[in-house]
């Protein structure tokens, strides 16, 4: 087990910046995941830590040692990737004891240590199998056992579950977990999943154009996420975004005003722009909303699509100008739309004209200049401190 640091790491290439002053502080026996869009430098920082590249600034630290310069074999890591590169004419024992072989561990110590790991991935009785004979999340986890014998100091997976199919993802989630709490080893997990990062990690790295954005516990990122990147980015369906206009005693957007309690923003002053963003979750049918303790005034509204999901339905909402939008546009585009979510009991319809409420308690406010929070929950709470004052976002 080991801590893993980035000290100021960038990693250029001719004419892109993969990695932008990356510093990241991994506790030893974290599960961290770097998430981020497609193109936003995960890789390229995970190959840092494996050693695979070299960063162009900066510190890599495992343990108590630099390893900047170590190639990857010297560095204690076992890594795991999206696609499982078993060898075909091997059967499950070999490949997953490959690397002790060429290390010339001895045959005890070799048997030992994959039985072991065919325990802990299950797959004990599946030793003398060939690759083609088992399915897609059997081969995954004797790419995992591989990592494993290898008792190494850190994990490093990149997109380990991007090729199995939904069903077998989740259940391999839940294994991964399992393997962590076991084991304790630091492990280092790449995804673009939103959601896969959330239900695994003690905390998420949330990464954009090569920079950090915000390290937290998942639910940290999802109640006060930094900036309006990391907004829209954690949670499904996205956060909706407003665009308003700090007034006195409120924020006034196109369609609708809200109250705030300047007391609980003290980032706002009169006549600021700023982005509100509310999850689906915190619009509310106002005659439903006995149970919102700080809800806005009534916004009128009219339903358009409704999405049933099963646990919960989406419900597409026109406000202004939005009911005469035309089918072309893209509904979360516009200013004049909400996406709302209900339970599936609800009594609504689609055209319907109805009253919504905001929980106050639950909104966040965004700098519109720079996209960083101002405040998470724009209500002065008796007896509590006003909002939630943000973390600094990285620049
Ligand atoms: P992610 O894993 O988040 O999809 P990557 O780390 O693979 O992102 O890539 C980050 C950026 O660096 C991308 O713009 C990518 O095109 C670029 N990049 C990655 N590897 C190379 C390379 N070997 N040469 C040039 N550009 C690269």
């Amino acid at each position: 087990m080991a801590r893993v640091q980035l000290e100021h790491v960038t990693k250029r290439y001719e004419d892109v910046i993969a990695v932008d002053d990356m510093n990241l502080d991994i506790e030893d026996g974290e599960f961290v995941c770097l998430v981020g869009p497609s193109g936003c430098g995960k890789s390229t920082t995970m190959e840092t830590i494996a050693g695979l590249t070299r960063p162009s600034d900066g510190n890599v630290y495992i343990g108590d040692r630099d390893v900047t310069n170590l190639a990857p074999k010297d560095r204690g890591v076992a890594m795991v990737f999206q696609n499982i590169a078993l060898f075909p004419h091997m059967d499950v024992f070999d490949n997953v004891s490959f690397g002790l072989r060429l290390r010339k561990y001895d045959d005890e110590e070799i048997e030992r240590r994959v039985e072991q790991a065919a325990d802990i991935v299950q797959l004990e009785g599946m030793l003398e199998r060939m690759p083609d004979e088992m399915s897609g999340g059997q081969r995954q986890r004797v790419a995992i056992a591989r990592a494993i014998v290898r008792n190494p100091d850190v994990f490093l997976m990149d997109e380990p579950l991007a090729n199995l199919d939904a069903k077998l993802r989740v259940h391999m989630r839940t294994e991964l977990q399992r393997l962590h709490r076991e084991l304790g080893t630091t492990i280092v997990y790449v995804t673009h999943d939103q959601a896969e990062a959330m239900t695994m990690s003690d905390r998420i790295a949330v990464l954009n154009a090569g920079k950090l954005q915000q390290i937290d516990p998942p639910l940290v990122c999802y109640n006060e996420p930094a900036n309006l990147f990391v907004a829209g980015f954690i949670g499904s369906p996205s956060m909706n975004f407003v665009q308003g206009e700090v007034v006195d005693g409120g924020l006034e957007t196109k369609n609708f005003d809200v109250e705030l309690d300047h007391a609980a923003v003290p980032g706002a002053g009169t006549g600021d722009t700023a982005t509100l963003g509310v999850r689906p979750e915190d619009i509310h049918l106002a005659r439903k909303a006995d149970a919102v303790t700080h809800p806005t005034s009534r916004i009128e509204v009219t339903t358009d699509v409704l999405e049933p999901m099963g646990d919960e339905i989406f419900v597409y909402l026109m406000l202004g100008e939005g009911a005469e939008r035309t089918m072309e546009e893209d509904p979360m585009e516009s200013p004049d739309q909400l996406l709302m979510s209900v339970t599936p009991d609800t009594d609504i319809r689609e055209g319907e004209t109805v009253d919504v409420v905001l929980d106050r308690s639950n909104v966040h406010l965004f700098d519109a200049a720079n996209g960083n929070a101002l405040v998470h929950g724009i209500v002065d709470l008796p007896g509590s401190e006003p909002g939630t004052t943000p973390t600094e976002a990285e620049d």
